[in-house]
């Protein structure tokens, strides 16, 4: 029997905890198709978007935010890069402005990736950069790892292999540290490419002489990608025979991998230079013909270039020079292609850079307006709805003293019936101003509620300072000078005040104030009333 399951009451959960739990329970979903589905893109893509449809309805931003960039990743993986891409930059925005750190970094990862597909090796170091920098303390080590590892990567490309050293020797300590075989060599085999095609094969052999160490004392059997490396290091060392050897290992083991399927394409190339390297021309050919039709199939532009450049080697060493050099021809053209399409790319990826700016400023100043009262420019009653909770909430924490008040203009329809409805709002205006002089405290603040009543919050001094500051106002109002404004008819205000205590809400601190203003109105107006039913200004 379960016994912790018996006894136990049964308390309704409340909408908080079912709202986090079935955002944890999608966030954990796509957390498992960012590790296993992302490479059946048109299966992941539909359950992707019924996951982001969930989380949208569910109200869950962050992780509707998560699965818009897994849909940005898969996109990129079915080459629609323009979608893509521009989904990546709204993610990073919004990840940057709600310091949600896990998804910024993600975000820069993917970015770093786009921009390694579109040619920009400088911009991929700076985004792989900005990746790591945004890990935090709940970062999981096979994460950190395989981010290390991509920055190493990106500054291999930029050609700074002494920094690229650095990171793979730290991605390997750090994978020592947790014990993880798969991160561990997943660092000595890129360390080992890199360093290989950087033209140092020396280095490359010495780093997979650990690489095999580790795979032997662990029992880690090698796998596709690793075999591959030895077999690149095998052709820039000269050693044609175990090149090949390797090479057909990596296929052989790739078989059995349930793997990305353009590594198979990849490897049949290492394949056919270790047999034309051997000598062997016509299984070259074989090879490089399998190679090139996958390429075809599944869409490689990349390496179908890379292809043609093979496919010329190949006829040069069969001497058919003829054809050797139109193919190489063909490399240069079909690689100016593939170079015009990336420039093309790279536009498009500014493009979206500054569809998302022009979008952030848009929402920027639809926020401001919605919070802003037209008239006068003060913060409007919304804003208030948002800012007193949390202005109470600090009294109450750090004891910050509190004082509310609510200011009505006296007989101020007189003001709209005597003169215009534009004089009532050039007084308006000009209140405004004059509410904007009191010093309201480091997080106070002053608001049109609607028509002619404004709220005032003061911090940092206590009631009768508050109130004080508000009699001082209130004479700068009555003093003013209206003649010019409103030809004669006086303008004063009644002001009702109150202090925030423990136990307030923002509807009764809100209700005190008001009734305090009900008591200056009813005293006489044109007075500072301090609430609840407490003394008139001249009494503190
Ligand atoms: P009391 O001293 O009791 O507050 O009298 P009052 O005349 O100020 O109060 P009442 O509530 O009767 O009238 C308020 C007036 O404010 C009525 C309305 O026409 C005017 N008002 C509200 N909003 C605006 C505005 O945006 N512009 C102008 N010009 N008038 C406004
Ligand atoms: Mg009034
Ligand atoms: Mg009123």
């Amino acid at each position: 029997m379960d016994v912790s399951a018996t006894h136990r009451p049964r308390t309704a959960p409340s909408p908080d905890d079912s709202a986090a739990r079935i955002a944890a329970n999608l966030s954990a979903q796509l957390d498992e198709l960012e590790k296993h589905g992302g490479y059946d893109v048109d299966d992941t893509l539909p359950r992707v978007v019924a996951l982001e449809e969930a989380a949208t309805a569910a109200g869950a931003e962050r992780v509707r935010w998560q699965a818009r960039l897994l849909r940005a990743d898969l996109l990129d993986r079915r080459s629609d890069l323009a979608d893509a891409v521009k989904l990546m930059w709204q993610a990073q925005a919004w990840a940057a402005d709600n310091d949600c750190r896990p998804l910024l970094a993600r975000a820069h990862m993917l970015l770093a990736r786009t921009h390694l597909t579109m040619g920009d090796l400088s911009a991929n170091l700076d985004h792989m950069l900005q990746a790591v920098d945004a890990l935090d303390e709940g970062t999981g080590p096979a994460q950190h790892i395989s981010y290390l590892v991509k920055l190493a990567d990106a500054f291999a490309d930029t050609g700074s292999m002494s920094e690229a050293r650095k990171r793979y020797e730290q991605a390997e300590r750090a994978a020592i540290g947790v014990d993880d075989i798969s991160c561990r060599t997943m660092a000595l085999n890129n360390y080992a490419y890199k360093e290989c095609t950087l033209g140092d094969a020396r280095r490359a052999q010495a780093v997979l002489e650990r690489l095999r160490e580790v795979s032997v004392a662990s029992g880690w059997e090698l796998d596709s990608s690793e075999l591959d490396t030895f077999a690149h290091v095998r052709l820039r060392l000269g050693d044609y025979d175990a090149a090949e050897q390797m090479a057909r290992q990596a296929l052989a083991r790739y078989a059995t991998e349930k793997a990305e399927s353009d590594a198979e394409a990849e490897l049949l190339q290492t394949l056919a230079t270790a047999q034309r390297c051997r000598g062997d021309l016509a299984a070259a050919q074989a090879t490089l013909d399998e190679s090139r039709r996958l390429c075809e199939t599944h869409g490689l532009r990349l390496l179908a270039v890379r292809a043609l450049q093979e496919q010329s080697e190949l006829y040069a060493a069969a001497r058919d020079f003829e054809r050797a050099y139109a193919t190489l021809h063909e490399y240069h053209l079909a690689e100016k292609d593939l170079r015009c399409e990336q420039r093309e790319a790279q536009a498009r990826n500014r493009q979206a850079v500054l569809e998302v700016q022009e979008a952030r400023r848009q929402a920027e100043t639809f926020r401001q307006q919605a919070r802003h009262d037209p008239l006068t420019g003060l913060k409007n009653r919304r804003s208030v709805d948002e800012r007193l909770p949390a202005l109470l909430a600090q009294a109450q924490t750090d004891g910050t003293d509190v004082a509310v008040a609510l200011l009505d203009l006296d007989h101020f329809k007189r003001v709209n019936d005597l003169r215009s409805h534009g004089t009532g709002d050039r007084v308006l205006v000009t209140v405004a101003e004059l509410l904007e002089n009191i010093p309201t405290g480091p997080s106070g603040f002053v608001a049109r509620l609607g028509g002619e009543e404004f709220l005032v919050a003061i911090t940092g001094t206590d009631l009768a300072g508050a109130a004080f500051r508000l009699e001082d106002l209130r004479r700068a109002v009555a003093d003013h000078p209206w003649a010019q404004i409103t030809g004669g008819l006086p303008v004063t205000v009644s002001v009702g005040v109150t202090a925030a205590t423990a136990a307030c809400t923002p509807a009764t601190v809100l209700a005190r104030a008001d009734e305090a203003l009900y008591t200056a109105k009813g005293e006489g107006r044109n007075r500072v009333c301090v609430g609840p039913s407490g003394p008139t200004l001249s009494q503190l």
